[in-house]
């Protein structure tokens, strides 16, 4: 189904014995067409490929039976069979008349630990960092930038966190 159509359903099924909820807020996803009042489809933004290819979804809705992902394929609303809420796992996109490779639903609750676990990380490194006289800075787009108080960049960014270790790795060794 649309975006539309599902927030239709959403609030049509929001109670009752079994009741759809709402797991992420539909406005936060990107809605399209922008400039027309009534969305046909839907990016979810916190989606992303594996380094295997594979599409990594969070639902954005459960009941009882059901989780409801937004398709990176088709941008729309998929339905998934939810077992008492062991929804995750790979599962076929159903809306590609060729096969299409699977994509992988994940818990939601691991969010929310990798966000704990990257905050953290991040708080050691930067540490590790001042060190050296350097920072760590976001840039804004999920990558990380290692520079000097002047700003300057004092090594090839953006990176992820993994690789500012790699290079704070390599910094410390050299000072031993
Ligand atoms: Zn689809």
């Amino acid at each position: 189904m649309t975006i539309s159509e599902f927030r239709q359903y959403a609030k049509k099924w929001s109670k009752g014995q079994d009741p759809v909820k709402l797991l992420f807020p539909l406005d936060r996803l990107r809605l399209l067409p922008a400039n027309k009042k009534r969305k046909t489809h839907a990016v979810d933004y916190r989606s992303f490929v594996d380094s295997e290819g594979h599409w990594n979804i969070y639902p954005i809705a459960i009941d009882n039976y059901h989780v409801y992902i937004v398709c990176p394929f088709c941008q729309k609303i998929h339905i998934h069979g939810n077992n008492k809420g062991h929804y995750e796992g790979p599962r076929c996109p159903h809306c590609f008349p060729v096969q299409a490779n699977s994509y992988n639903i994940l818990d939601i609750s691991d969010t929310l630990k990798r966000k704990e676990e990257n905050s953290m990380t991040l708080n050691k490194l930067k540490t590790r960092a001042k060190a050296h006289d350097l920072f760590i800075r976001k840039d804004g787009k999920g990558g990380y930038l290692l520079t000097d108080f002047l700003n300057r960049l004092m090594a090839p960014g953006p990176m992820t966190l993994e690789e500012v270790e790699m290079w704070l790795d390599d910094l410390d060794e050299h000072q031993q």
